[in-house]
């Protein structure tokens, strides 16, 4: 039996931030021989949210290559510690989701286990004065992380804010320079082989046709590929994601104060985040449908906004869950195509940096396998219910007393990995990270204690320190964050200093 041929070029749909990011990735290929060419449609906007991120952003503009402060200043771009959560847990209350972890372990002992004991004796304050990132994240300040593990400054973390739009933009121009070849034009119908039901071709407005090996589906909620040709299947996750709406819009800043975090504040019927970039804010207001009206929701964000709007309030309409295979025969979607797990904890553009990185790992450069399939699938949908579980873990242990939404989410049954989780956490404050999930532990200690999941008591083995050396060490590290974060500059000064817009 003869090898089957390598795979030669490959088609990406879309030139969305997905589409550009898998362009963009996907232009080492190039270099081995393989073609790879996007196709957009300049008539079709792209979504045109999407502008927080997580801190993997930065190994993904990494392995690019990129130098960060162009990257900043060609976006827009801004510094994120972490997410602020203004009224999720109950009415008035607040926390703090920081990127970096908690304190320093002490035998062997997870830090948050002393801190717990400690906290219970009156003797700890709430545990965010133990996160570097947290302690700057309030007084607004950032300096980049030293890899130096002695130095304090090695314990922040960080991600971006940036404008989607420059950041598609600034992509282009790096995969176009890699070999990435761009057609525009509107794609009107996706056509199959007979014999194995693959895409063998897309054709564009006025007939013209683009054949391909493998066809990388970046069309966004449209699914063009893997919904429309393939019929793929979608999984609904509304019972328990039930915000299905969004309104966006971008205000102008009204000062030159840029905070280092997003915002998420928790609204009757969903919630309204905040994402300071250097040249303006975004803002967009996330409910469910079943109870508020959209002219409603608009008013509600209008209303809670500082700035002037700058365009009309932008209304979208999506469903939480996922396409039930990521990679179907020869396409593979990315981005929206793939699926969405609302916008809480900005994941999504995280999922198409693995979904590339899947990609290339399991790359079929000697024709399509089941194995390399299933593999992709598997880690895919893993990735996407882990996601999914903590994301559900933030409406469902809430204390609102406003808001039907939030009594609903609050009733409901949740997934059995996440009520596990919930329930040994509780019990002794425990937490186990399985099969590469993406949020650490510290990200779980942040969202289950700040939404009020105190656990009942401490591991034994917390018991084994000196309780006066764990009290020393507990003081001592919340003095060294706080003097470490005032020294640090204002964000927007450091941004001035090294990335301003261009
Ligand atoms: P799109 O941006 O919709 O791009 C689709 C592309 O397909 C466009 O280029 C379009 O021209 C092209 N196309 C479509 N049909 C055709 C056709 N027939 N022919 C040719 N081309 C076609 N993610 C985060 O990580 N952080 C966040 O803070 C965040 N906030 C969000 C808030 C909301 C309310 C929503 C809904 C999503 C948010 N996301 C966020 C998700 C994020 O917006 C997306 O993951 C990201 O923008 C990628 O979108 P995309 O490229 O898949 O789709």
């Amino acid at each position: 039996m003869s090898a089957p041929e390598p795979i030669s070029s490959v088609i990406i749909v879309g030139g969305g931030t997905a589409g550009w990011m898998a362009a963009a990735a996907l232009a080492r290929l190039v270099r081995t021989g393989v073609k790879v060419t996007l196709v957009e449609s300049d008539a079709i906007a792209t979504i045109g949210v999407g502008e927080a991120t997580i801190p993997p952003i930065r190994n993904f503009n990494g392995l690019l290559g990129l130098d960060e402060n162009d990257f900043l200043s060609k976006t827009q771009g801004s510094i994120k510690l972490g997410i602020d959560f203004i009224g999720w847990t109950r009415e008035g209350h607040r926390y703090t989701h920081p990127f970096g972890e908690f304190g320093l372990d002490i035998e062997g002992v997870k830090f948050h286990q002393f801190w717990r004991k400690l906290y219970a004796a009156g003797q700890a304050s709430w545990i965010e004065d133990y996160n570097l990132c947290a302690t700057a994240q309030k007084l607004g300040r950032f300096t980049p992380p030293v890899p130096d593990p002695n130095s304090v400054l090695s314990r922040l973390n960080y991600a971006y804010h940036f404008d989607a739009s420059l950041y598609a933009a600034y992509l282009r121009a790096y995969a176009e320079a890699g070999g990435v070849v761009r057609i525009e034009g509107k794609v009107d119908a996706v056509n199959l082989r007979g014999e194995d039901g693959h895409v063998e071709a897309i054709t564009l407005e006025g007939d013209r046709r683009i054949e391909g090996e493998l066809f990388v589906d970046c069309t966004g909620f449209r699914a063009l590929l893997i919904e429309g040709a393939l019929g793929t299947g979608f999984e609904s996750w509304r019972h328990w994601l039930q915000c299905d709406r969004a309104v966006a819009v971008p205000t102008a800043s009204t000062s030159r104060a840029i905070t280092p975090f997003t915002q998420a504040t928790a609204h009757r019927a969903g919630w309204q985040w905040r994402i300071p970039l250097q040249h303006r804010v975004g803002n967009g207001h996330v409910y469910c449908s079943d109870d508020i009206s959209d002219d409603e929701a608009t008013a509600t964000l209008i209303a809670n906004v500082d700035g002037v709007p700058l365009r009309d309030p932008l209304l979208l309409h999506f469903e939480a869950g996922r396409r039930k295979l990521a990679w179907n025969r020869n396409v593979v979607a990315l981005g929206l195509a793939s699926g969405f797990v609302e916008p809480l904890e900005s994941t999504s553009i995280h999922m198409i940096q693995t979904g590339v990185s899947k990609l290339l790992a399991l790359f079929p450069d000697r024709g399509f396998s089941p194995v390399e399939r299933d593999e992709y699938n598997r880690q895919s949908q893993l990735q996407m219910e882990q996601v999914r579980d903590f994301v559900i873990l933030h409406y469902h242990a809430n204390e609102r007393r406003e808001g039907e939404l939030w009594r609903r989410v609050r009733e409901m049954p949740v997934p059995e990995a996440l009520a596990r989780k919930i329930a040994l956490f509780r019990n002794r404050g425990r937490f186990f990270r399985h099969d590469d999930e993406l949020f650490a532990e510290s990200s779980w200690v942040a969202v289950l204690l700040g939404q009020n999941i105190m656990p009942s008591g401490w591991d034994p083995l917390a018991d084994a320190v000196d309780p006066a050396l764990v009290r020393q060490r507990l003081d001592r590290i919340r003095e060294v964050y706080r003097r470490a974060a005032e020294a640090m500059p204002r964000l927007e000064d450091w941004i001035a200093r090294n990335c301003p817009a261009q």
